[in-house]
């Protein structure tokens, strides 16, 4: 290292280690709208690649796409502007599930893509991931209208295709996105704060429940929750990495 290079006092010292810690905490804190406590001293652990892509897995899903394009199993086939099938890489380790498309998500045929939507992409960031990384989708695949909580029937018809979907996928981890999503996954009434910070499983893959971005910007203060949250995740990505 040359000399004009060193911190010259302690508080050139001072001032590089401030725009560093700044620089590093930027990071997570301008990630727009999240805001999380994060233990420094526990860092991240190093990013995992997913399982290639290969071109059947890519059509398989995409197949399975134009399958439920048409679909009219249920009435909600009437009132959708889209159908919102999902969207990600087809080989993710981590798939999150919300629970049905909003307004947004309906006219643009994508999944999270309001204001909810943008807070989950800063999480995923948070994460050290791109949406592109991961993949994201609902338990029903058009809008119920008014956002009003899917209906059993509704439920019971679509959740086959999520079925398909986990199966293509073979994702290690899904996060199930608020109380909706998790209880129904899940089979319970349990309410998602006794459920959230820990495993569960769904056909046969870890389940971490966590509370829906839109709840997040109704409540702030419960993202270190879901920080919480999504940290048991990527360290059973990282562990399950090792064994
Ligand atoms: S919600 Fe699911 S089952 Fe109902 S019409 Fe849409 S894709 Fe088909």
């Amino acid at each position: 290292m040359t000399e004009s290079l060193l911190p010259s006092s302690s508080d050139e010292i001072q001032e590089k280690l401030l725009s560093l810690v700044k620089t590093i905490k930027g990071q997570v804190l301008n990630a727009e709208n999240l805001y999380v406590e994060v233990d420094w001293k526990k860092p991240m652990p190093a990013q995992k690649k997913n399982k290639p892509v290969t071109r059947n897995h890519e059509e398989q899903l995409s197949s399975l796409g134009k399958d439920v394009a048409g679909c009219t199993r249920c009435s909600l086939a009437g009132t959708r502007k889209n159908i919102v099938f999902g969207d990600g890489n087809a080989r993710a380790n981590i798939v999150f599930v919300g629970e049905a498309p909003g307004a947004d998500e309906d006219e643009q045929g994508l999944p999270f893509v309001g204001r909810a939507g943008q807070l989950l992409t800063n999480i995923i960031k948070a994460m050290g991931l791109e949406r592109k990384d991961v993949y994201i989708c609902n338990i029903l695949k058009c809008r119920p209208p008014g956002n009003r909580n899917p209906l059993p029937d509704e439920i019971r018809l679509c959740e086959p295709y999520l079925k398909q979907q986990l199966q293509l996928i073979s994702p290690r981890i899904i996060c199930a996105l608020g109380a909706f999503a998790a209880k129904t996954l899940l089979k319970t009434e349990t309410p998602i704060t006794a459920l959230r910070g820990r495993f569960h499983t769904y056909d046969g893959i870890k389940l971490m429940p966590t509370y829906h971005p839109a709840y997040l910007l109704r409540n702030p203060s419960a993202k270190k929750q879901v920080w919480e949250d999504v940290q048991l995740i990527m360290k059973e990505i990282e562990q399950s990495d090792r064994s």
